[in-house]
Formats: C-alpha cells, sequence, structure tokens
C-alpha cells in the first residue's frame, strides 16, 4: 500500500510539475474539490473527447450529437428525482463514500457487515442536496433559484423529441453528449477523482421496450465500451467489469454495470453502462405534460422507449489512464500513453540554441509538421533534459536536427518507448509520425 500511496504522491507531482493538472484557483488557497487542467492537460482531455466523439458521433449510423445547456428548468430536476431524492439527512461512509439515508438503521448496520471486520465510522448526518443551487434574475429577492446540473443526462432526455423530429433517426438510436456537470460532493477526495466540477460523456441508447432487446443492447454497450478503453492502451489486468447488487442499483435502474481501474487505493468505478429502462421519459412526460412516445411503422403501435445509458467521467478516465500509462524504468521516468491521447505527438529540437542555421532547419521542420497535429518546441538546455520533459508528458516521438543534418538532410528520431533513434530523411519524417499515431 505504501508503494501505491507513493505512486499516487508521484502523479500529482508530475501532473503540477507538467502542466497536466493543478489546484483549482490554486494561488487563493484553492477550492476544494475543483482543479484546472493546464497546457498539457488540457490537450490530452481534448484528445480523449474527440476520440470517443469521433467513435461515437462521427463513425456511427445510429448516434446523433448533442450539446444541452448546463441550467434547466427546475422542474426536469423534480422529473429525473434529484430534487426529491437529494434533500435527505445523510450519513456517509468514510471507507467507500457510499451515502445511506441516516434514519435507515438497517441499510447502515448491513452496509458495515460488506466491510468485513473493517471499523466503519461515518459522517455526521446532513440534510444533504448533491444539486449545486444557483439564483438568476437581477433584482434583488426576487430571482429563481435553479439548479446547476447534477448529471449531464437529464438535458437530453428533454431534447428526445426535438432530436427525433429534426433528424431522420429511427429506433434503435443513440444522443451523445459531452459536457460538465456539478455537485455538491461532501467529501471530494483521491485527488480529481471525486470533485465537485467534472466532465461527463454519455450516450442515452433509444431502443424498444422489450426484455430481449434491452440485455441484447445492454451486454452490446458493455462490451463497446470495455473494448474503447482497452484500444486505448489501458492494461487489461487493471480493467474489470462490477455488476451492481439489487440493493445498490439507482432508483430507475433495470440492470447496471461499472467498469473499474485498479486505482492506487483499490477498484474504482470510472464508467457505467446503465439499463434505466422507461423511466425518464416516463417521468419527463409525465411532468412536462408533453407527448413523448414514437411510433412503431410496421404495428403502429405507441410506446415510450428504453434507455440504454453509457456514462464515463471524462476526468477519471484522464485520471486511470494517466495512472495506467506511469512507467519508471533505468532511472528513466514516462508515460506510455497512446499517441492518440499524448498531448503533443512530436517534439522537435535543435542541437544548439545558438546555431542559427539549427535552428533554422528545425524551424521549419515544426512549422511543416503542426498543421496536422500537435508538436513541441525546445531549445533549452540539454538534450537529456529535452527527452526528460517530454518522456514526462508521453510525447512519442522526439526530432533532433543536429549537425549531420545540414549534410545529410536527416534528423534523428527517437522513441520514447525504448528510448532507440534512428536516421530519417527530412521529407520523410511527416509519413513517418503520421502511420505512428493514428
Ligand atoms: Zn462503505
Amino acid at each position: 500500500m505504501d508503494n501505491q500511496n507513493n505512486l499516487m504522491e508521484k502523479i500529482v507531482a508530475l501532473c503540477k510539475r507538467r502542466g497536466f493538472i493543478f489546484p483549482g484557483s490554486e494561488i487563493y488557497g484553492g477550492l476544494a474539490g475543483t482543479w484546472d487542467y493546464g497546457p498539457a492537460g488540457s490537450l490530452m482531455k481534448k484528445n480523449i473527447k474527440d476520440i470517443w466523439w469521433k467513435e461515437l458521433v462521427q463513425l456511427r449510423d445510429d448516434i446523433v450529437g448533442l450539446d444541452a445547456a448546463v441550467m434547466m428548468n427546475p422542474r426536469a430536476w423534480e422529473a429525473s428525482g434529484h430534487v426529491e431524492a437529494f434533500t435527505d439527512p445523510l450519513v456517509e461512509c468514510k471507507i467507500c463514500h457510499q451515502r445511506f439515508r441516516a434514519d435507515k438503521l438497517e441499510e447502515i448496520a448491513s452496509h458495515e457487515e460488506t466491510h468485513k471486520g473493517q471499523k466503519v465510522t461515518w459522517t455526521e448526518p446532513q440534510k444533504f442536496n448533491l444539486l449545486v443551487k444557483a439564483y438568476l434574475g437581477i433584482i434583488e429577492g426576487k430571482q429563481s433559484e435553479i439548479f446547476l446540473r447534477g448529471e449531464i443526462t437529464n438535458g437530453v432526455h428533454v431534447n428526445f423529441r426535438n432530436v427525433l423530429d429534426s433528424t431522420r433517426v429511427k429506433i434503435p438510436f443513440g444522443i451523445a453528449q459531452v459536457g460538465k456537470a456539478f455537485r455538491n460532493e461532501i467529501t471530494p477526495g483521491n485527488f480529481t477523482f471525486r470533485s465537485r466540477e467534472f466532465e461527463q460523456m454519455e450516450t442515452q441508447f433509444y431502443i424498444k421496450p422489450d426484455g430481449k432487446e434491452g440485455e441484447k443492447w445492454f451486454e452490446y454497450w458493455k462490451k463497446n465500451r470495455m473494448d474503447w478503453y482497452l484500444s486505448l492502451g489501458m492494461r487489461q489486468e487493471n480493467l474489470r467489469f462490477r455488476d451492481h447488487e439489487d440493493n445498490e442499483r439507482a432508483h430507475y435502474a433495470l440492470a447496471a454495470t461499472d467498469i473499474e481501474y485498479n486505482a492506487p487505493w483499490g477498484w474504482q468505478e470510472f464508467m457505467g453502462v446503465h439499463h434505466r429502462g422507461d423511466w425518464d421519459l416516463k417521468r419527463h412526460q409525465e411532468f412536462s405534460g408533453q407527448n413523448l412516445t414514437v411510433k412503431d411503422l410496421e404495428t403502429n403501435e405507441e410506446y415510450l422507449p428504453w434507455d440504454i445509458e453509457t456514462s464515463a467521467g471524462v476526468d477519471r478516465s484522464f485520471l486511470f489512464i494517466l495512472v495506467d500509462s506511469y512507467r519508471e524504468e533505468e532511472g528513466r521516468v514516462y508515460l506510455k500513453l497512446s499517441p492518440k491521447i499524448a498531448p503533443y505527438k512530436a517534439a522537435v529540437f535543435p542541437l544548439l540554441a545558438n546555431k542559427p542555421e539549427l535552428i533554422e532547419k528545425a524551424r521549419g521542420i515544426y512549422e511543416d509538421l503542426k498543421k496536422d497535429f500537435m508538436v513541441a518546441w525546445d531549445d533549452r538546455g540539454n538534450i537529456g533534459k529535452r527527452y526528460a520533459a517530454q518522456d514526462e508528458i508521453g510525447t512519442p516521438y522526439c526530432i533532433t536536427v543536429d549537425f549531420d543534418t545540414l549534410k545529410d538532410d536527416s534528423v534523428t528520431i527517437r522513441d520514447r518507448d525504448n528510448a532507440k533513434q534512428i536516421r530519417v530523411k527530412i521529407d520523410e519524417v511527416r509519413g513517418y509520425l503520421l502511420d505512428r499515431i493514428k
């Protein structure tokens, strides 16, 4: 466990040192549960979201995108059950952070038994609203209270009819969305894992209300999402499914599975697949008075579709991809990030910073490559230090222009993972890189 704590300390320090993640509003002493992504972190986070979007929206015919507002009519949160469900006095298990109604003594006792032999302590009961309140309106005293969204799902369901009427989608189809959500977490912690402001990427996949269909698509999305994380280079032994027990499923879920990561502090959920049935559409139909049914073109029967949801934390995916990629080998620290995810795909160095002919040559390569992808430039210090800096942000390839370049128009390309170097003709560099970073 000490090694593991040690690992998290190293990762937090690396994130600060290399510009991945900074504590939120740090110069004012911070704001608990908020984080700011730096130059390297913002690039990597964007890459994760872009790859996700490309695979689920661009490459598929049966999913369309949406970008709903963070602020919604408060009735939407009544319909979704959030207003009601999160205003009870709650206590939170300090070991696993599960919350229980303070008056459900049996549930609390049986939960303690699940931590076999461990001493379980609880937070004091608090009247707890997970939704973050905000106020709209300019006249003091006449402002209306609204909520910042506690999850991004609701903005999709309330647009179900709009999407259906404005596109050519037919059941089964999905709506994808990426965006921020806000929660009054009692105990933020474990670096960015439990934050008060975070980003989600979700698909709501609407299907016919049929048991077999439900099972089929639930299994389909489980496998699809696990395969996606594996395709990003995460190690299989660090990923697993965990099905929710009957008593831990959310009020709406017919079936639910988490994908968990073997984090330094234990297995932790970072994405879920949820069979939500018709719970959301039914509630929004009831609370809005609008008809949200679809018509089966063959049977003319009208029905409310079921929803199979995939819901991933962007920040949690980021954190675990980063942790999973961390390597210390032969005194060298590097991030073995998939080139698709790495903030920069390549770095270009002139061997010496005070030789104009080297600078000019290197600058030309840099300007050419950055039209196609993110490229870093570094002419400070010695080559060893530049390699170390790029290794720590996971840059897969470093290109050095040296004195031989001036004679043979070739450069050295150094591979992050094995530190091996090869010579490549300048006019072949772009193709060499593109073949390897796709
Ligand atoms: Zn617990």
